[in-house]
């Protein structure tokens, strides 16, 4: 078992020039698509063909999501405002949302906390920080299995830990988190743990992994209290 502390200053090297093209780029792919769509419904276009349009259509829609993706971390920030933030509340909502995503793989989300915890963060960021998680843990787990997430304070911290004993990383692979793309998953977009650790350094969190290959992963994450 190894750990790893990682405080993300990683993005900062690629900036608002990065942030305006992929804002340029996600505009003509729009138009590409539309047009692909078209031709896929043309009832003059054979099987063959309407499979082919079909994967394009599929790539143009991986391409967006990653930019859609790399927007989301680039550009906010300045917009959200930092507020008291709810963490039992935001990890039920959170776990209700992705209970569906889990079922559907047959897999359960188990939460356990005790009290009621509060951070100063952003709600709608600390969402996106828990569903990336939370996600990448389900997704790591097998058929069957449960995913566990036990919250609590710890002294002046508040405390969240999302435990699955799904596939584990090894520690290069625990090395590699944040680095924007990447990603060992056939559809992944690779951006998920650098929006995570992004959106932790702004609040002066940290997100701390534990894992064994082939046995499972804990993610600790952990902000300071307020109240
Ligand atoms: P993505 O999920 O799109 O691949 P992420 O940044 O969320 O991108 O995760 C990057 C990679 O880290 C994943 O592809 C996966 O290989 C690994 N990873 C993240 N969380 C876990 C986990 N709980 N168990 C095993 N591997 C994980
Ligand atoms: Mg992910």
């Amino acid at each position: 078992y190894y750990e790893q502390i990682q405080q993300s200053e990683r993005l900062k090297t690629t900036g608002q020039l990065a942030a305006a093209v992929a804002h340029e780029i996600r505009n003509p792919l729009t138009v590409v698509k539309g047009f692909l769509q078209l031709y896929k419904d043309d009832p003059e276009v054979n099987n063959d063909k309407k499979g082919h349009f079909t994967l394009m259509i599929d790539e143009l829609n991986t391409a967006e999501q990653v930019i859609s993706q790399f927007l989301a971390v680039a550009k906010p920030t300045k917009e959200l405002e930092t507020e008291t933030v709810n963490v039992k509340s935001v990890l039920q909502s959170v776990t209700d949302l992705l209970l569906s995503y889990g079922l559907l793989h047959d897999k359960k989300i188990e939460l356990e906390m005790i009290e009621d915890c509060y951070i100063a963060a952003n709600n709608i960021e600390m969402k996106q920080l828990l569903i990336n998680i939370i996600k990448n843990a389900i997704e790591a787990s097998k058929e069957g299995d449960s995913v566990y997430i036990v919250a609590g304070r710890k002294k002046d911290a508040v405390e969240i830990k999302v435990i699955d004993y799904g596939t584990g990383m090894t520690e290069e692979e625990v090395n590699s988190l944040g680095t924007p793309f990447y990603s060992l998953k056939s559809k992944g977009t690779g951006l998920g743990m650098m929006i995570c650790f992004n959106i932790a350094a702004k609040y002066k969190g940290t997100i701390r992994f534990q894992s064994a290959k082939g046995k499972g992963t804990t993610v600790t994450i952990s902000f300071p209290a307020i109240k």
